[in-house]
């Protein structure tokens, strides 16, 4: 594979880094990338995912854009309300670089969907926000051996997960054996934009490192980030024999 002049003048700045180099953009640009659910912490993740030279995304949301969308979800603005979500963002990944290829996936993700959805992607990204969706997806890219990042945001507290499912050792279920009985929407909570934006972007940079060098800190970890304290926190996720999901 070899860089025409544009794309090298493009990517010098991060191709200056040795983390990255030539070998780590010619991984980037083959990195498949699906992100399920494109709220405030899969937009900020694509804004920076894009710019990073990433060729090939897959984009899963059944939504329109609200007006209570727009103070976090960092790819819309008023001219979008009532649009389908993944049109729009489509559309503004083009403007980034109008040779990556968008796949759309305008559905709720289920049962019967999911399997189909991810298959062809290498990196999963779950920016959903409930709890039921966000087992579905882990039980199905540990089936298919995915990488999946997961954030999640609660008040000024933010999360982080990584799971490699070709390692198979922990999952979301080790983390969580039983789901809790009251499980509330972020939104409801109360939610910031700078709390989602961080999360986002935090995951852009994992994923980045992953795809370059296969290493990230957190894999098999859960990152709490607690934005009133300032404080960063990070936990290994053991296996739990007695996870359905555990060989
Ligand atoms: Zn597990």
């Amino acid at each position: 594979m070899k860089f025409s002049k544009n794309y090298l003048n493009k990517f010098i700045p991060q191709m200056n880094l040795k983390e990255i180099s030539i070998e780590g953009q010619k991984k980037i640009l083959k990195a498949k990338i699906v992100v399920i659910g494109l709220g405030g912490i899969g937009t900020p993740f694509l804004t920076y995912i894009c710019r990073a030279g990433i060729s090939n995304i897959g984009i899963v949301d059944h939504d329109k854009v609200t007006l209570s969308n727009l103070h976090r979800q960092i790819m819309f603005y008023s001219k979008d309300l009532n649009k389908r979500k993944t049109i729009s963002v489509k559309s503004k990944i083009n403007q980034i670089d109008k040779n990556i290829k968008v796949k759309i996936f305008n559905k709720k993700i289920s049962k019967k969907n999911i399997k189909n959805i991810i298959k062809e992607y290498d990196y999963v990204i779950d920016g959903t926000d409930n709890l039921d969706t966000k087992l579905l997806i882990n039980d199905e890219c540990k089936k298919q051996k995915k990488h999946l990042f997961i954030g999640a945001v609660s008040q000024l507290e933010g999360h982080i997960f990584y799971f490699d499912f070709k390692k198979n050792y922990s999952c979301l279920r080790c983390f969580m054996p039983s789901k809790p009985k009251l499980s509330v929407r972020c939104q409801d909570e109360g939610i910031l934009g700078t709390v989602t934006g961080v999360v986002g972007i935090l995951i852009a940079n994992e994923v980045l490192k992953v795809i370059t060098n296969n290493k990230s800190q957190l894999l098999n970890n859960i990152l709490v980030i607690n934005f009133e304290k300032l404080s960063f926190r990070q936990a290994k996720i053991n296996r739990r024999l007695t996870c359905k999901h555990a060989k």
